[in-house]
C-alpha cells in the first residue's frame, strides 16, 4: 500500500455507544477522527472530499457497543516480567521486605529467563490485546546492567511503535546515591532517548533525600525530561518526601512533567494531612500513580482527586520477582481501584475508570487522546451498556482500534 493510500485511508465506524449514552458515527481519515456525528448521518463533506475515489471508506458497524478511549498504562516494567516465560514460584524475603534483597532475587531470576526482548513483547502484547495503546515503562539502570536493559527496551520500543506509545523511564533500581555510577548511567540513558528519569525511596534507600532529588531534578533539567519517583516509603517519611517533590516541582516549573509512584504514605494519614498534601500536589502539578496493591494503605483516590490530584495507574509487575500478579488490563485494574476504594456508587466507577483512561493521559502529559476530533482514533469496543458496568463486569470481549484499524480481539493479537 503506497504511502498516500495509508494517509488518505478512510473508515466509518457507525453506531459506538459513547460514555453518555448516545449512539456516534466515527469518520477516521488517516489513522485520525475526522469527523464525530450522532449515528445515520451521512457522512461530512469534507470527509468525503479528503481523497476522492482513492479507497472507498470501509463501513465497520460497532452495533451499540461501548466504545472508550484506549486504556493508559502507566506503569510497568517492560524489562523484568517473565510473562509468556517459565514459571517462577515466588521467592519470600528472609526477614521482612527488603528492596536490596528483592532486586539479588531478581538478578538470580533473570540470568535464567528467556532473552529480554522477547518477554518485553509478550508482556506489550498482553497489553494491547487488553485496549492498552499507551504505555509508561520503567527500565532498570544500575552498576550491574548498566544500560544494557534500556538499550534492550528502546529497540523494542522502535519495533512497536505503529502498535502502541511508549514513554521509557530510565529508573535506578539499586538507588543513586548509594550505587556509584548510576548518575552517570541516568545521564547517557537519558542521552539514548528516555523521556524520564526515574528515583527509588530517596529516605530509606539512599538515607539522603536532597542528594537523590538533587541527582533526579538537575538531570531532568539537563534533559528536558520528565520525573516518575518510586516512592514506597509509608507514613510521615513518605509524606515528607512527596512535600519536597512537590516543592521541587513548583520551584522549577515543571508542573505536569513529574509524577510520584505508589507513594504509600499518603495512604497512611488522616483526612484533613490527605487534604494537606493533595492542595500542595495540585498546585505543584505533580500526579500520583497507584496500583491499588492488595498487601498495603495506598493513596485515598476519590480523596486526592477532589483535591485536584491527577491520579492515574498501572499495572506494575506482571508476573516477576516482586509478585506473580498482574494481567496487563487496565479495565481490570480500574476494577481493583474501585474495589479497593470502596467505590459503590456510578460516579465513583466513572471515576475508577478515568484513573485509567484521562487522568492516566493527563499524567503522561498526552496531548492527542480521547474520541475527540483530530486525535489517534485509538479505541476499544466493548459489550457493556456503560462505563459503570465495564468497570464492575470487566468484559473480555473487546476490540482494540489502533489508528482506526482493529489490532486485537477478545485479548489477542490479530
Ligand atoms: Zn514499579
Amino acid at each position: 500500500m503506497s504511502e498516500r493510500t495509508i494517509l488518505s485511508e478512510q473508515t466509518i465506524f457507525r453506531n459506538a455507544k459513547l460514555a453518555d449514552g448516545s449512539l456516534a458515527d466515527f469518520f477516521v481519515t488517516g489513522g485520525r477522527f475526522s469527523a464525530i456525528a450522532p449515528a445515520g448521518k451521512a457522512p461530512p463533506a469534507d470527509f468525503a472530499a479528503v481523497a476522492p475515489g482513492t479507497v472507498d471508506p470501509a463501513i465497520i458497524d460497532l452495533d451499540g457497543q461501548l466504545v472508550v478511549p484506549a486504556f493508559v498504562e502507566g506503569h510497568i516494567h517492560l524489562d523484568t516480567s517473565f510473562y509468556g516465560d517459565a514459571w517462577r514460584p515466588h521467592i519470600p524475603c528472609t526477614n521482612g521486605f527488603d528492596v536490596r534483597e528483592r532486586v539479588a532475587f531478581q538478578a538470580r531470576n533473570l540470568a535464567g529467563a528467556a532473552p529480554m526482548a522477547e518477554r518485553a513483547k509478550n508482556q506489550l502484547e498482553l497489553c494491547v490485546g487488553n485496549g492498552s495503546l499507551v504505555m509508561r515503562s520503567h527500565v532498570m539502570v544500575d552498576a550491574s546492567v548498566g544500560l544494557s536493559h534500556v538499550e534492550t527496551i528502546l529497540a523494542v520500543r522502535e519495533k512497536y511503535r505503529d502498535l502502541i506509545d511508549i514513554q521509557l523511564v530510565a529508573f535506578p533500581q539499586s538507588g543513586i546515591l548509594s550505587s556509584p555510577g548510576t548518575a552517570e548511567l541516568l545521564d547517557e540513558a537519558l542521552k539514548l532517548g528516555c523521556d524520564l528519569v526515574g528515583g527509588l525511596d530517596p529516605a530509606s534507600f539512599d538515607r539522603d533525600v536532597n542528594g537523590h532529588l538533587d541527582v533526579v531534578f538537575t538531570l531532568a533539567q539537563k534533559h528536558g525530561a520528565g520525573v516518575d519517583i518510586h516512592l514506597h516509603d509509608g507514613g510521615a517519611l513518605g509524606v515528607f518526601q512527596v512535600e519536597e517533590i512537590a516543592a521541587r516541582t513548583k520551584a522549577l516549573g515543571m508542573a505536569g512533567h513529574v509524577a510520584v509512584s505508589h507513594a504509600y504514605g499518603l495512604g497512611d494519614i488522616p483526612a484533613d494531612a490527605v487534604a494537606k498534601a493533595g492542595a500542595m500536589l495540585a498546585a505543584a502539578g505533580v500526579a500520583i500513580m497507584t496500583n491499588a496493591p492488595g498487601n498495603h494503605a495506598f493513596p485515598p483516590v476519590a480523596a486526592l482527586r477532589q483535591a485536584g490530584v491527577t491520579v492515574f495507574s498501572g499495572s506494575d509487575n506482571i508476573r516477576d520477582s516482586w509478585w506473580p500478579y498482574g494481567d496487563g488490563d487496565m479495565l481490570n485494574r480500574a476494577n481493583m481501584i474501585g474495589y479497593r476504594s470502596g467505590f459503590y456508587e456510578d460516579r465513583e466507577l466513572e471515576a475508577a475508570f478515568d484513573v485509567v483512561t484521562r487522568a492516566g493521559a493527563s499524567a503522561l502529559g498526552l496531548a492527542d487522546y480521547g474520541i475527540v476530533v483530530g486525535a489517534s482514533a485509538d479505541f476499544v469496543a466493548m459489550s457493556a451498556q456503560h462505563v459503570p458496568e465495564a468497570v464492575v463486569a470487566v468484559p473480555k470481549d473487546r476490540t482494540v482500534y489502533r489508528r482506526g484499524r482493529a489490532v486485537a480481539e477478545d485479548g489477542k493479537m490479530g
